[in-house]
């Protein structure tokens, strides 16, 4: 059984009284004003009477002194009246066989509660199914009363009266419609202006729907426009009707009655929904985790809920009154909160994390969302709080925390915790000037193992192997996992880098002592890799990618050990110094100094047609020092100056020698680096060898390659020039290496050029060295310069060799440098003995 929704529930509350002797033309005005259709009229607390919009009809137009009559003498009564817990469907009847269109909603005692019209009853939602699926044209129920403008109100009045209907269409003297209804009468009742016609009061212009819309469609636009009257047109434009409320409704009658209880009913269900709602949202509020408060716009609390009194310890009572702030820890500035309040202003919301203190004073942190209400004028009238403890969710999150740091299986941090850890590390030991190690660590054959054994196996293996790792450790040293069978260790505050070697030893030793695993004993080893902060790098990644270079060093140098990143620079920086420092003294005391020559040959007569001087340099502890190794150490050190002047000084001594031994030495050349070649007195120097030894002009010439010349141009000229004076022959050296730029070879006094080895050994071989040696050859046969093939070691180059413009030929096959004695012996004529 379907329970019927009383009246009191869809009434209209707002009633209008006045007293009885109230004039009429008083009460009209205020219903005029206010807009209502009906004027209760009471008596000590009683009504007594009705007078509505429709009783307006009745006033005697023609006498409008009738207007100031108090509103006892035409009034209705008695009021019909109906219980406030009538049935709505009960009230529905009533209004369709009682002509009735108000009736009074009262109380036990039969006080006035409020009106209920049919208006009421149409302007109910619920309705809406229905008035969306009739059509206008179903509503109405006859034509629609048509009255002449020119009509005086008391006969339009009458017009309507008796043919029962509450408008009249009215056709205006310019022939444009209007509409005149009860309520238009009741406001000229309030203004009684004396005798109108009808069309000068009548509403214009007509509202007017069509008669295939949608009945919905008119009853919104009655709304809309707030009149209770539309005209309807048909197909031609023809007013056929005036809806209203009553037509609205009427047009379904019983049907009407039907859906208006099921609306009704459904409003009911709606409104208990709502009430269940309500009720819904207080358990969810009083049983919530969460913890609610609620405060008003001054934020002082008025309700917080048991969660919330779980959480901080604080009861409603304690609460209430009080601000949030109670809850305070002290541990967010200022400006944190307002913020917060700056956000809940411009949007309404805030939502954060708080630290907060309970009650006992313990700490927690609580995720919190703050929400303002905002009552119907938009004014902040409540701030809603809804907050968790995530204390205990902070520390899961340490959990996976955890997991992202740490190697699940050796539970030893991961890379990525050791690299976080690297990171401050070396920040602190730059800030404190102190050195940290790296130490690259990888099992030797621990594949196999994995292979033969399986993963299990492998898994306990690298677990026992991080244990023995770990044991060999400070505590605040971190061993970290990098995956696989690797791991890094990091050494924090090294002074000396003995005690990381002493750590490495004890690592390599610790893993190296057999495993037990499932019955089974077997060993395994490690290769360590050592980089050192600062000597290293002084990042991360350099550091980690040098000790596991250095790594790779140890496994290829043997396994099982450890080798240091900077331990080959630190052994080629100190080969460097020592090799220099040997040098050094070779310059100053010239032991270990000698000279090789070697022979230059005329390609065409085999004569000995000159040679080139060869520094060599033997060290007592050293050994024979290659000058591939020694000379651009040499250059580098500025040592290149006094050894090139010692040897300057050997080679010339030696032409004296052979010279004064009745030989005949042909030219020698000597080669000359770039530093050489450009001190200031290089000339002079030459010049003074010349006198010093007596060489005849020419004797002793030099050898220089291409980019020296390149650089300064006309100094090199000048300086060319000087020892071209001295009869110096001048040889381009390493001919073709370098810029290989021809054209300044017309602009310089040079004599010879040298082909360099490269080409020559490549000849046959290549196009391109036979192209350059083509080139090469035929430009220097234009210039005039005599063409040396360097390094010629076979027959067959020297074969290739044939078909080009080559003067001389020096290499192997030829003659390798040699001592000055065996030079002399292999290669020297007596003077004048020479063919
Ligand atoms: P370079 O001036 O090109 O000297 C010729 C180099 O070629 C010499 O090497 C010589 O032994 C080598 N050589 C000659 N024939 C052949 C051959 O058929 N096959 C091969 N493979 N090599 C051949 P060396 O004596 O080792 O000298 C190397 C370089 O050191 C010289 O190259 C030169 O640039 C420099 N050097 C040697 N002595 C001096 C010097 O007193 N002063 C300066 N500044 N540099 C010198
Ligand atoms: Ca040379
Ligand atoms: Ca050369």
């Amino acid at each position: 059984m379907t329970q019927e929704l009383p009246v009191e529930r869809i009434m209209n509350t707002g009633l209008l009284t006045c007293a009885p002797e109230t004039p009429l033309c008083e009460a009209a005005a205020r219903m005029a004003e206010r807009r209502f259709s009906a004027m209760l009229v009471v008596r000590a607390g009683q009504p007594v009477g009705i007078w509505t919009e429709h009783d307006s009809l009745f006033v005697d137009f023609a006498h409008p002194e009738q207007v100031e009559r108090p509103i006892e003498a035409v009034m209705s009564h008695p009021v019909v009246t109906i219980h406030r817990s009538t049935p709505v469907g009960e009230a529905a009847l009533r209004f369709s066989t009682g002509q009735r269109r108000h009736l009074l909603v009262v109380d036990d005692d039969g006080g006035p509660l409020g009106l209920l019209s049919q208006t009421d009853m149409a302007l109910n939602q619920g309705l809406e199914p229905y008035l969306r699926l009739r059509e206008v044209g179903g509503a109405m129920r006859k034509r629609p009363l048509l009255l002449s403008g020119e009509l005086s109100l008391g006969e339009a009045a009458q017009r309507m009266r008796r043919s029962g209907c509450d408008a009249a269409v009215v056709t205006c003297r310019d022939g444009e419609l209007g509409i005149l209804t009860e309520r238009d009468l009741v406001r000229f009742v309030a203004r009684h202006p004396g005798a109108t016609a009808a069309g000068e009061l009548a509403s214009r212009p007509l509202l007017t729907v069509g008669v295939d819309e949608a009945l919905i469609h008119a009853r919104d636009l009655l709304i809309d426009r707030r009149v209770r009257h539309l005209g309807v047109l048909d197909g031609a434009g023809e007013v056929v009707g005036l809806l209203g409320f009553q037509e609205l409704l009427a047009g379904a009658e019983h049907l009407y009655l039907e859906d208006l209880r099921e609306a009704l009913e459904q409003r009911d269900q709606a409104l208990a929904q709502s009430r269940r709602n309500l009720q819904l949202a207080e358990r969810v509020i009083d049983s919530s985790l969460e913890g609610i408060i609620i405060t008003d716009a001054r934020t002082r609390i008025e309700f917080v809920n048991p969660a919330f009194t779980h959480l901080t310890g604080y009861s409603l009572e304690e609460a209430t009154g009080r601000t949030p702030a109670m809850l305070s820890s002290g541990r967010h500035g200022p400006d944190f909160y307002q913020r917060m309040w700056q956000a809940l202003q411009e949007h309404g919301y805030w939502r954060g994390e708080v630290w907060n203190r309970r009650k006992n004073g313990q700490l927690y942190l609580e995720l919190l969302t703050i929400t303002a209400i905002r009552d119907d004028q938009g004014e902040i009238s409540n701030y809603a709080a809804l907050f968790s403890d995530i204390t205990n969710i902070r520390e899961n999150e340490e959990q996976v925390r955890r997991l992202a740091y740490y190697d699940p299986l050796t539970r030893m941090p991961n890379r990525r915790l050791l690299e976080d850890r690297l990171e401050l590390a070396i920040r602190h030991a730059r800030r404190h000037r102190q050195r940290l190690a790296v130490i690259f660590l990888d099992l030797d054959h621990f594949k196999q193992v994995n292979d033969a054994l399986g993963h299990a196996v492998g898994d306990e293996l690298l677990l026992k192997v991080s244990q023995r790792l770990r044991g060999q450790l400070r505590e605040d040293d971190t061993l970290a996992r990098q995956g696989g069978d690797e791991f890094i260790v990091l050494l924090n505050e090294v002074e000396e880098v003995e005690e990381v070697t002493r750590v490495a030893r004890r690592l390599v030793e610790s893993v190296s002592s057999p495993f037990e695993i499932g019955g089974q004993v077997f060993r395994v080893g490690c290769s360590l890799g050592i980089s050192l902060y600062p000597d290293d790098g002084d990042r991360v990644e350099t550091l980690v990618r040098q000790a596991d270079s250095a790594m790779y060093r140890a496994k290829q140098e043997g396994r099982n050990t450890y080798r240091l990143f900077r331990a080959e620079m630190h052994r080629e920086d100190r080969g460097r110094l020592e090799l220099e420092t040997a040098l050094r003294n070779t310059a100053e005391t010239g032991e270990g100094l000698g000279v090789h020559y070697q022979p230059l040959i005329d390609r065409d007569s085999g004569e000995v047609q000159g040679a080139e001087a060869l520094l060599r340099w033997h060290h007592p502890t050293l050994g024979h020092v290659s000058p591939g190794d020694f000379i651009p150490l040499a250059e580098r050190s500025g040592l290149i100056l006094p050894l090139g002047e010692r040897l300057m000084h050997l080679v010339a001594a030696q032409l004296r020698d052979w010279l004064a031994a009745g030989l005949a030495p042909p030219r020698v050349a000597v080669n000359l680096s770039a530093r050489q070649f450009w001190q200031s007195d290089l000339v002079a120097q030459m010049r003074g060898l010349y006198a010093t030894y007596a060489l005849p002009p020419g004797q002793l010439g030099v050898e220089l390659t291409e980019s020296i010349l390149l650089d300064k141009q006309q100094e090199a000229i000048h300086t060319l020039t000087g020892l071209r004076e001295l009869g110096c022959r001048i040889a381009i050296d390493d001919f073709g290496t370098g810029y290989s730029s021809l054209s300044y070879l017309q602009e310089l006094p040079v004599t010879t050029l040298k082909i360099d080895r490269s080409f020559i050994q490549k000849l046959g071989e290549s196009r391109g060295s036979s192209a350059i040696v083509a080139a090469v050859t035929g430009l220097a046969k234009e210039l005039g310069l005599r063409v040396v093939a360097e390094g010629v070691e076979t027959e067959a180059q020297l074969q290739a060799l044939s078909r080009y413009h080559v003067n001389l030929i020096q290499g192997y096959l030829t003659g390798r440098p040699v001592e000055a004695t065996t030079f002399a012996e292999r290669y020297l004529l007596r003077a004048g003995t020479s063919s």
